[in-house]
């Protein structure tokens, strides 16, 4: 029998709405050919599957992609697409939460052009983050999706790979699989959902069960991203199945199980302003989460308002990893007068500083500054694996504080089992969800309505399913 032919490739990230920065073209690192197939790590040949990779464009999460450049990766996507001859597959990865400023739903747009373009019988598998958002612009197009099942995310290559083999077992066997989905009026931070304690950790377990049901292939609960105001922000129960109906039962209990938690959601952390967090510091060596201005989830990581605060307080030994400011690193190689805070838009207090010591690393800034050591990053970057501080040659057994912009901690961070606490800062990412502007999304979602009455719809993008 001939072989058939997939192509892989996508585009991730996450944007806030309450981010001034703008993702365009540089933001972006693409990968192609073999480290792409070598990122996905399947076996397709096992298959008798030819894999063709495209290119998967990632960036560090942000504010809004901007529409030109959307528009212009997104064709040269479906160009090279169309490069390929007969075409069985597709593997898609997609984070699921871009926001482009005039189109309400970007990874529907993306996905539907790749739909016109492979024809109707092409079999589409994608895999999400599961801070994505679900519409039925992407359901209706798609054939397979597989999300994320932790959070923090440790098991990125395992969905990879359950997409891989949902698409790989339906060309081999000639048989279609089907997604249904149902929304959950429901939207709250990652922190709150954590797939490492409950409530969430029971029904991330309970997917396991779902998907060894009759006619079930794949089941996920998607949390959603909060911090894009709008429309399509939800919460979603998504099943991968070969009979709707069967699909539609087990995305019910999904929809049902997260809803009736809802008032459980809670950070793990204790939580609180900048002024409970120092105060709630005791004499052993402590992590302090800046979580409004958490790159990762899409926050700037320019704002000074914690630093401000540690340094008025004259609290020793800290280490502050990491603030962005270009302006700051170009002003340090030039002298010991700096400025910090909010350089690339991100706003808050901007501090005038004197470096009693520098040195410069890895595109980093190491100063000292009172009893405080700060990293000044050039570029906004994330601080939570223990060699991006082996990189700056620093050692934290040097420090009683560490203070990174994070919202949960990442899993090397909480393996110091350090105590920690997350301060609900502002920023792009502010946790404090009833405080954010909540002008788009669809009402009524809880927790910005409170309401108790939700019966799961499911839906195969096209139709409810009963
Ligand atoms: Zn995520």
């Amino acid at each position: 029998m001939p072989s058939k032919n997939v192509a892989i490739g996508g585009i991730s990230t996450e944007c806030s709405s309450y981010s001034p920065l703008y993702q365009k073209e540089s933001d972006f690192t693409s990968l192609d050919g073999e480290a792409l197939l070598d990122l996905i790590d399947f076996p397709f040949n096992e298959y008798d599957l030819v894999a063709y990779p495209i290119f998967f464009n990632k960036s560090v999460p942000g504010g809004p992609i901007e529409g030109e450049y959307f528009e212009q990766i997104k064709d040269k996507f479906i160009e090279q697409l169309k490069q390929i001859d007969n075409l069985d597959g597709v593997l898609l990865l997609m984070h699921g939460a871009m926001l482009v400023n005039g189109i309400d739903d970007p990874e529907g747009e993306w996905i539907s052009s790749v739909r016109k373009a492979v024809g109707k019988d092409c079999i589409i598998s994608v895999s999400f983050d599961l801070h994505g958002q679900i519409t039925n612009k992407i359901i209706e197009n798609i054939d397979a999706f597989t999300a994320f099942r932790t959070a923090p995310h440790i098991d990125v290559i395992d969905t990879y790979r359950r997409a891989s083999i949902i698409l790989a077992r339906a060309l081999k066997d000639n048989y279609r699989p089907c997604v249904v989905w149902s929304p959950i009026p429901l939207l709250v931070s990652g922190e709150m959902s954590s797939t490492f304690m409950e409530p969430c950790y029971s029904i991330y377990q309970s997917l396991e069960l779902y998907d060894q049901e009759p006619n079930i292939l794949d089941s996920n609960l998607m949390i959603g991203y909060v911090w894009a105001d709008t429309k399509r922000a939800t919460a979603a129960a998504v099943v991968t199945c070969t009979n709707q109906n069967s699909g539609a039962v087990v995305c019910k209990n999904i929809a049902n199980q997260y809803w009736d938690c809802r008032k459980n959601l809670k950070s793990d952390m204790k939580t609180g302003g900048i002024k409970d967090a120092i105060n709630w510091l005791g004499g052993d060596f402590s992590i302090i989460a800046d979580s409004g201005d958490n790159p990762t989830a899409g926050g700037v990581g320019d704002r000074a308002d914690i630093l401000k605060e540690v340094l008025e307080s004259e609290i020793k030994d800290t280490l502050f990893a990491g603030i962005a400011s270009k302006s700051a690193y170009d002003e340090l190689k030039q002298g010991k007068k700096f400025n910090l805070g909010g350089s690339f838009g991100g706003g808050g207090p901007s501090l005038e500083l004197l470096a009693e010591s520098v040195y410069f690393e890895n595109k980093c800034a190491v100063v000292k500054v009172k009893n405080s050591t700060i990293i000044i990053s050039s570029i906004r970057r994330p601080f939570h694996n223990m060699a991006d501080f082996t990189k700056l040659k620093i050692d934290l057994k040097d420090f009683k504080l560490l203070i990174v912009k994070s919202g949960y901690l990442s899993p090397e961070l909480q393996e110091l089992l350090a105590p920690s606490f997350m301060v609900l800062s502002d920023g792009a990412v502010n946790q404090d969800l009833k405080s954010i502007e909540n002008i788009n999304r669809n009402k009524k979602i809880y927790p910005f309505q409170d309401f108790s009455d939700f019966t799961p719809q499911v839906s195969n993008g096209l139709i409810l399913i009963n």
